[in-house]
């Protein structure tokens, strides 16, 4: 019976050590409940790094015995391979340069390469161990280009999906990585390669034929007499989830309490991990630009402003961090009164029911990256919003713009642009609120998770179809 097959760089886990003993807590994030519907079935497994290093072979074995039970399947990764694949190659090579942020002074460094080469096969031996003619494998990111082509070469004949969850930047920046040709290759070893947006799949396929000696007829690529396709699916989120939390008692509760918190003022909520790619500091200063040309708006409008802690013990994060802190402190400092704060500033996760009561609340959502994949934090206050109000103010650098047509598109570069995006969304007739966000949310409500799964997966049959009534 054929099985199918999850890799990723993480598993959807969450491990802790406590003195002698390793802790598990299952990931609720949108990936891992809409590949649940796969990964939990019969033989089907998920292959990833359980994101915590154990050297000791006894720890491994008894963390990789109580994974098992979660049809989860690890691959141990020593300090050096995450520091050169994961940190190195992965997260300042390959996230920079598809977020567009190049710089004249990128360094490619030889070693982060080789271990990017090392992991990705140590990956491909988890997965050959497991895998046999007829299964399906579906590679998740860009952590791992390379394994599509790995498994390929020994498995000929499997199914092969991969899906690349951050943006493929336009060729003149990606020609500029040393090892861009063999990234490609990597990549068309998979049947089928998916991204959130056309562009993504435009991108991809102007790269291939510029790279390669490989022809493509719209987006279908013939590499080696085999068929590959290349489409955009953009991804969604668990809407039942979000569309129900709100209505919860305790989430009611703390509705309630930031209600009478921010009774005098618009609330304009902003959520995102610490990333450059998210625009946190454009952002600062077009709500800056608000209070200082506007200031009939102080008093009026509130931040609040959830920054997610990540990666800050890399120097380029801690700097961001510390310029965030400045600015929000300086925004405070000049505007504040006795009794208004222009800036609500956390630096920390929070669980998901305060995130639903924010998102239920907030009279604005201002989402403003430079560049991001999908984003999913827009996604999820459509999905809060279950009295059809409310404004989203959204970049155009975000795959989510392509689809949530009815936000407030901005520029978000264009301080200006977004400082009226603010006055035209905390101005916006009731009638007017409505008519955009129930639109959004159908499609939200539609494309969900499951169905971003579903097609997929369908997909890829047919693809296979495709190829065997070729032969
Ligand atoms: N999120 C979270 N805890 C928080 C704030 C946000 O788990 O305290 C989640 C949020 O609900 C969303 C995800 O983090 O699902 C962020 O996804 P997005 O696509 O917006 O950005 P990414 O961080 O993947 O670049």
């Amino acid at each position: 019976m054929a099985k199918t097959i999850i890799v990723s760089n993480r598993l959807p886990v969450k491990i802790s050590k406590t003195d002698n003993e390793y802790m598990l807590s299952t990931s609720e994030g949108g990936l891992a409940t809409g590949l649940g519907s796969i990964y939990k079935q019969g033989d089907n497994k998920w292959i990833g790094w359980p994101g915590i290093e154990i050297d000791e072979k006894e720890d491994q074995d008894n963390v990789s015995a109580q994974l098992a039970k979660l049809s989860l399947e690890p691959v141990f990764l020593n300090q050096e391979e995450i520091n050169q694949y994961y940190e190195g190659f992965s997260n300042d090579v390959l996230w920079p340069v598809f977020h567009y942020y190049v710089s004249t002074y990128s360094v490619y460094k030889q070693s982060n390469w080789d271990y990017y080469q090392a992991v990705n096969k140590k990956f491909a031996e988890a997965v050959l161990k497991i895998a046999e003619p007829g299964d399906v494998i579906w590679i998740h990111d860009y952590q791992l280009l390379l394994l599509p082509a790995l498994i390929r070469k020994e498995l000929p004949d499997v199914s092969i999906g991969f899906f690349q969850h951050i943006p493929f930047p336009s060729n003149e920046l990606f020609r500029l990585i040393p090892w861009r040709k063999e990234l490609l290759e990597g990549m068309l070893g998979a049947d089928l390669i998916g991204f959130h947006t056309f562009d993504d799949v435009r991108h991809f396929l102007g790269a291939v034929t510029r790279v390669l000696p490989v022809n493509a007829s719209a987006n279908v690529l013939t590499v080696d007499e085999r068929l590959v396709v290349a489409e955009s699916f953009p991804m969604g989120i668990d809407n039942e989830k979000y569309a129900s939390l709100p209505l919860q008692k305790g989430v009611l509760e703390q509705k309630a309490l930031i209600k009478e918190t921010f009774k005098n003022s618009k609330l304009i909520l902003s959520i995102d991990r610490l990333d450059y790619s998210k625009g946190i500091l454009q952002r600062l200063q077009a709500f800056e630009q608000l209070l200082q040309q506007h200031p009939e708006y102080c008093e009026k409008v509130t931040l609040y402003m959830i920054v997610v802690p990540s990666r800050d013990s890399v120097p380029q994060y801690a700097h961001l961090r510390e310029e965030i802190d400045k600015r929000v402190g300086n925004i405070n400092a000049l505007y504040r009164k006795m009794d208004w704060t222009p800036i609500h500033y956390y630096y920390r996760s929070f669980p998901i029911e305060m995130l639903s009561a924010l998102y239920s609340s907030a009279d604005v959502c201002l989402v403003t990256p430079l560049r991001d994949g999908m984003n999913l934090v827009s996604k999820e206050y459509v999905a809060s919003r279950v009295n059809d109000d409310g404004v989203l103010i959204l970049s155009e650098m975000a795959g989510a713009s392509k689809e949530l047509i009815d936000a407030v598109i901005v520029n978000p570069n264009n301080s200006g642009e977004v400082c009226n995006a603010i006055i035209e969304a905390i101005n916006m007739p009731l009638d007017e609120q409505k008519r955009r966000m129930k639109q959004m949310r159908q499609l939200v409500s539609k494309f969900n998770i499951t169905h971003w799964v579903k097609v997929f997966m369908d997909k890829l049959k047919e693809v296979k179809q495709m190829q065997r009534s070729m032969q």
